[in-house]
């Protein structure tokens, strides 16, 4: 349960169970807000990760709360079966892993959830550094969306708009992962892999940047790989 004396402000984090979205609920847990996780089902192919989401979600024993938004994305390696994540060397300028508008609609969803619990923020675990390419992970994506929830919604229209808090969006993965460390975060518990298995492939961009992540900062990672 929730300690009510401890309890500052009410936060919807965005959880998709993987370290980037572990790592803002353990911002958020650390600054004793009362955390409402919002996970996203998508068909994507890294289910696994909704498993991690509901086990981090009980960790810190947040409210969690999973949005089925079936096949609404197409076009992305992530949801689609035809195609693969490329390597780094065959990355064009956006990556097939970007999912179409993804952002626009988690962040919409977790705003009208926001409004509907009296949230003040939302925590979006966006990376500018280590997703270049991604437009909804850089920040004047962020201030857009910011200005739009001041003019679009009841309460950004009266004065106490939603706060979009996206703490990562300029640090690197090391940084992300040493700030995770520090806060105990579980991240035993998360899943990354872009390609879905268990334990994770370890070769995929985003196995890729977490292990050198660690390695840079001479860690262990907590999960296993396959290779
Ligand atoms: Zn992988």
């Amino acid at each position: 349960m929730i300690d009510v004396a401890t309890v500052g402000v009410r936060a919807v984090v965005i959880l998709s169970g993987g370290l980037d979205s572990t790592t803002c609920m353990a911002v958020a847990d650390e600054k004793r807000e009362e955390i409402y996780a919002v996970t996203f089902a998508y068909e994507q192919r890294h289910f696994r990760e909704i498993e991690a989401a509901k086990k981090v979600a009980h960790y810190y024993r947040s409210f969690h709360h999973i949005i089925d938004l079936g096949k609404v994305f197409g076009a992305s390696a992530l949801t689609s079966s035809h195609l693969k994540p490329e390597t780094e060397q065959q990355r064009s300028t956006i990556p097939l892993t970007y999912v179409p508008a993804r952002n626009i609609l988690f962040l919409s969803y977790a705003l009208s959830f926001a409004e509907k619990v009296e949230a003040s923020k939302i925590y979006i675990g966006v990376n500018a550094l280590d997703n270049p390419g991604y437009p909804d992970c850089r920040p004047e994506f962020i201030d857009a969306f910011q200005h739009m929830i001041q003019v679009g919604t009841k309460s950004g229209t009266e004065g106490r708009g939603v706060q979009i808090e996206a703490p990562l969006i300029n640090w690197t993965k090391a940084e992300i992962i040493a700030k995770a460390v520090e806060l105990e975060a579980p991240l035993h518990l998360t899943h990354t892999c872009y390609n879905g298995t268990s334990p994770a492939c370890g070769i995929c961009d985003s196995c890729r940047l977490r292990r050198e992540g660690f390695e840079e900062l001479g860690l262990t990672d907590p999960i296993l790989y396959r290779r």
